[in-house]
């Protein structure tokens, strides 16, 4: 008979093995935050470190939420008022960085993303956390704010300072600020050590490694329908952000007011209907889904070219599917009849 001790000894071995050789399990959790609910998928065979994980999304999504809320009174209202009062407002290095970075979008994309259209953004009820309701704004009313025409041409930025020379500016960095804190978020999961996970904030998203060997596999929305129109693989470190006239909206008289505005006339672009980006940076993907919303089906090449984007997919309202050669070589449709077009990522 084998004494109790060795028994004893072959369980706690055995219970090691298994331990050390149970495989990663992908770790869920769902946070509200950024307007959204926000989906952390992690993957590590460490609960504890998973949850941390977790922790340290929640963190970094809440302090961008925090600082570039558009109607809740934050540090960015502060910053509103302060240039419609034509005042110098002083600047930390984080903020330096937001700004910069929104700048030098804005620009590439001719400004069709212009974050300082708070106050036309405003006007059409998008700054609210309900849905709006009741008619468009007076088309007047609109005019006037375009011809006031703020955008980020008007902004001087130091390293400590932030200057303005239009009154009419007033940032609103809700087709930017999302992706950014999911840039931060990611930057802070790698510095923990974690090499698989998912940030996705509504259906925008930046993935990093793999789900254990396997590529992540993400879902497109369908714009009109339930479901999904297209899948694609995801396998190393890049962002998918998706734009579309379905994700805030009001009805009025028997037509659709979204939530994407044309800065060239003030309403709500209606072009496309949705446009999906592949990009390796959050905030780059999640602007420039906006902008070549608003470019729309014939000027979306040009300004995905000017903003460095090379795998887009633009859905324009009869349902026709425009890409790149480059989206098209990778992206899976999960429709039959699709009218495709091709176009650039020179042949
Ligand atoms: P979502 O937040 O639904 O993913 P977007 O990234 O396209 O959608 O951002 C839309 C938001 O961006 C609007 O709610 C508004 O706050 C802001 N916005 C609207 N039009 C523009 C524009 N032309 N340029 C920059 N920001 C805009
Ligand atoms: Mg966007």
């Amino acid at each position: 008979m084998k004494p109790r001790w060795l028994n004893l000894l072959l369980i706690a071995t055995l219970g090691l093995t298994a331990c050390s050789e149970a495989p990663p399990q992908v770790h869920r959790a769902k946070l509200f935050t950024l307007g959204t609910l926000v989906d952390v998928s992690v993957l590590h065979q460490d609960e504890a470190v998973a949850q941390q994980a977790v922790t340290i999304v929640e963190t970094e999504l809440a302090t961008i939420n925090r600082q570039w809320h558009a109607w809740h009174d934050s540090p960015l209202t502060l910053i509103n008022q302060q240039l419609a009062q034509g005042e110098t407002v002083t600047i930390d290095s984080a903020t330096h960085h937001f700004i910069q970075q929104a700048q030098t979008l804005a620009t590439n994309s001719d400004q069709l993303f212009n974050p300082t259209i708070g106050s036309l953004v405003e006007q059409w009820g998008f700054h609210s956390d309900e849905r709006p309701d009741g008619a468009p704004p007076a088309k007047e009313r609109i005019d006037a704010a375009l011809k006031q025409a703020p955008s980020m041409a008007n902004i001087t930025l130091t390293a400590t300072t932030l200057t303005s020379n239009n009154p009419a500016v007033q940032f609103d960095f809700g087709a930017f600020g999302k992706g950014y804190a999911i840039d931060r978020a990611v930057e802070q999961l790698k510095r923990a050590g974690i090499k698989n996970a998912i940030v996705n904030a509504g259906g925008d998203l930046r993935a990093i490694g793999s789900k254990g060997g396997r590529p992540w596999r993400i879902g497109v929305r369908h714009p009109t329908e339930a479901g999904v129109i297209a899948s694609i693989e995801i396998d190393g470190d890049e962002s998918i952000f998706t734009s579309g006239n379905y994700e805030r909206f009001f009805d009025f008289d028997g037509r659709r007011y979204h939530h994407i505005i044309d800065p060239r006339n003030g309403y709500p672009a209606n072009d496309a209907i949705s446009v999906t980006v592949i990009h390796h940076n959050a905030a780059t993907a999640d602007a420039a889904a906006t902008a070549l919303f608003i470019a729309g089906t014939t000027q979306w090449p040009q300004i995905a070219k000017q903003m460095g984007i090379d795998e887009v997919m633009l859905i324009g309202n009869d349902l026709t599917i425009y890409m790149t050669r480059k989206m098209a070589q990778r992206i899976r449709l999960e429709i039959d009849d699709a009218q495709i077009k091709i176009i650039g990522n020179e042949t």
